[in-house]
């Protein structure tokens, strides 16, 4: 069954995650949030019914809970966008690796602001140093993203016309939603 998004909101009405349709019509069956939007041409089906699938729903948690994500190094790429913070190149699974921005030699953490994607020549050529040392330039600065950025990151190939309208709907500006374009995808 093909998986479609349904943009999922906190008490306040923001943007927490996205789930799949078929999570959030679960949810609906077990009455465990609130359907506020339906899409008007995706269904699921019974024997002997059909439901239009929850488009957007609002379930009983505060954002803050929510975001409590640790950085794992899959979370790193995906934020990055599987692109070498120094070089810029999009890299496979055998040249991608992390790097520590103040290396961990030196203190440096494994925390979100530090981490960033590298390829592995990059972080040969870096070593044990930090970018000013090494003559190296960050091309972002590394920060911690949003779990909904996370969420929605990971289902950008499966945005539909009808998921990215209510995106506009209900983020708190569209430029937000431009932003998340330009730096995140
Ligand atoms: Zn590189």
């Amino acid at each position: 069954m093909v998986l479609h998004p349904t943009l999922v909101l906190d008490l306040r009405y923001l943007p927490v995650a996205v789930f799949s349709h078929k999570k959030a019509f679960l949810l609906e069956l077990l009455n465990r949030c609130e359907v506020l939007e339906h899409y008007t041409t995706i269904y699921l089906h019974s024997p002997s019914k059909s439901y239009p699938a929850p488009l957007v729903i609002r379930i009983p948690v505060l954002s803050k809970h929510w975001q409590t994500i640790s950085p794992t190094r899959r979370a790193v790429f995906t934020r990055d966008n599987f692109r070498c913070a120094y070089c810029g190149r999009v890299l496979k699974d055998n040249e991608i690796t992390i790097d520590h921005v103040i290396p961990k030699s030196r203190g440096g953490q494994w925390r979100w602001e530090n981490l960033v994607t590298c390829c592995i020549s990059c972080n040969q050529k870096k070593g044990g140093r930090t970018p000013q040392e090494a003559g190296m330039k960050l091309l972002f600065k590394p920060k911690k993203p949003s779990g909904f950025e996370i969420s929605l990151n990971r289902w950008k190939k499966r945005i539909n016309r009808e998921f990215s309208e209510i995106l506009k709907l209900y983020l708190p500006s569209f430029n937000r939603v431009r932003l998340i374009e330009e730096n995140f995808w």
